[in-house]
């Protein structure tokens, strides 16, 4: 299986010198002395898409080399709050000159003139990585004005948000808007869209904002040229994806797969399979903020159509197993509990939702309240997505509204008997990874080449 980020192709060294002596910022010199017109149209039809949300990066590069003013932005995003993910901070410990380096390629891509990164003060170790890269940058005219003689000047400023003293925001403080809010001074709220940050962002310009992964591909792009791309993964989502497993599995960690691996091949043969020879009761492929998939429909290949078409979300790949014998009731109160404390409550149905989905879980979860209140939970589930402003009110019922299609059995089982099947998975007696314990900082992920 091929990989092209987390193994070393030529360029991936926390050192400048070793990285240049290996090709590193070749690409992106050469592209320097190319139209930015031809590299953009190099990567559109990579058809490389954010590893996100999965929009076509292209896109977005147009819409803010199109804006009328001077001035534009790149917003390096590497707060990565979704809760189990650990790809991007994978990335920069190890590969901090990738990611500089693919930062500069979209902003001469997209015309941008100043950058910032941006991140949460828990992830200091990747944090430091990138500002020494940064400064070996400044150091070799790769940074600041008239890079490498082009003409061309561009400089990153870093913004860190204090998600220790706000344990609330740290979810949030991660959306694309309410990082400008952050970064222009004020509380990390998400903004009203439209406009979106690609038209008017950080002070009202056109900014270009990009997680770590999407940007950490784009060398490996300029250097071989879009059909090199093309060869891997499917026809949706070309290139390789960073996988950040988590769960009662054997080999839990960060691996990078081909896009349409199935996940049953991440899960069983890369994951190593559930601990103890378990079998796998239920995955949400992108994450806690996804619907869960059963264990017995995991030959679906892993791209954003496939995903999108069994009924989840690929979203930042991290990938949340549950285990036969594991109570999906407590998993979703768990995720639900997570939820609505990150709701930061600008949106009256958002906050109404997820307060009134995990209350109502916990009186199910007792065995205090009857079988009407299935419906009930889904009845909100249903109706909160398209009560916000920001994709949180998208996500946030997902885990339930599946698992209380899928897993109605478990739901089942606590309003007439008021535990779980299995005791041995009560709240009380967690030993797995806690994926909503990472806004804390306490946890970390294993990075597996
Ligand atoms: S949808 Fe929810 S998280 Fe997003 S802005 Fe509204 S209240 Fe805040």
């Amino acid at each position: 299986m091929q990989q092209i980020l987390l193994t070393d192709p030529g360029y991936g060294e926390v050192k400048l010198a070793k990285a240049r002596a290996k090709g590193g910022y070749e690409a992106f010199a050469a592209a320097l002395k190319r139209n930015p017109e031809e590299w953009l149209e190099t990567v559109r039809t990579s058809g490389l898409r954010g590893r996100g949300i999965g929009w076509p990066v292209h896109n977005k590069w147009s819409t803010v080399r199109s804006g009328a003013t001077e001035t534009k932005y790149l917003i390096i995003n590497a707060h990565e709050g979704e809760p189990g993910s650990f790809k991007d901070r994978a990335l920069l410990e190890r590969f901090p000159h990738k990611v500089l380096e693919g930062a500069l390629l979209a902003a001469w891509g997209a015309g941008c003139t100043r950058g910032i990164y941006y991140t949460d003060v828990a992830h200091d170790d990747a944090l430091e990585a990138f500002q020494r890269a940064m400064d070996e940058a400044r150091e070799a005219n790769l940074l600041g004005d008239n890079i490498l003689g082009s003409g061309w000047d561009f400089d990153i400023k870093t913004s860190v948000f204090p998600g220790d003293k706000y344990p609330n925001y740290v979810y949030i403080s991660g959306e694309e808007t309410a990082i400008i809010e952050f970064i222009e001074g004020r509380r990390p709220l998400p903004r009203n869209k439209p406009p979106f940050p690609a038209e008017a962002g950080l002070y009202g310009k056109p900014t270009l904002v990009h997680n770590v992964e999407t940007l950490a591909h784009l060398p490996g792009i300029a250097a071989n040229g879009a059909p090199w791309f093309r060869a891997m993964g499917t026809a949706e989502t070309p290139g390789t994806l960073l996988m950040s497993v988590m769960g009662p599995v054997n080999n839990p960690g960060v691996f990078e797969v081909e896009a349409g691996t199935s996940l049953r091949t991440l899960l069983e043969d890369i994951a190593g399979g559930v601990i103890d020879g378990g079998k796998v009761k239920a995955v949400a492929p992108g994450g806690p903020g996804t619907a869960f998939i059963k264990g017995d429909a995991i030959d679906v290949p892993i791209d954003y159509s496939t995903i999108a078409s069994a009924g989840s979300q690929l979203s930042v790949g991290a990938t949340w197993v549950i285990p036969e014998g594991m109570c999906l009731v407590e998993e979703c109160i768990k995720i639900q509990r997570w939820y609505e404390r990150m709701c930061c409550r600008q949106c009256a149905g958002c906050g109404m939702g997820t307060s009134v989905i995990y209350s109502n879980l916990t009186d199910l979860r007792r065995g205090v309240v009857g079988t009407e209140y299935l419906d009930y939970i889904m009845d909100v589930a249903e109706w909160i997505p398209g009560q916000g402003i920001c994709d949180f009110v998208e996500r946030c019922s997902q885990p339930v509204k599946s698992a209380l299609t899928l897993f109605s059995e478990d739901f089942l089982q606590h309003i007439n008997e008021g535990r779980c099947a299995d005791g041995s998975y009560s709240l009380v007696n967690r030993k797995f990874f806690d994926p909503t314990a990472q806004d804390h900082g306490e946890q970390d992920m294993p990075y597996r080449p």
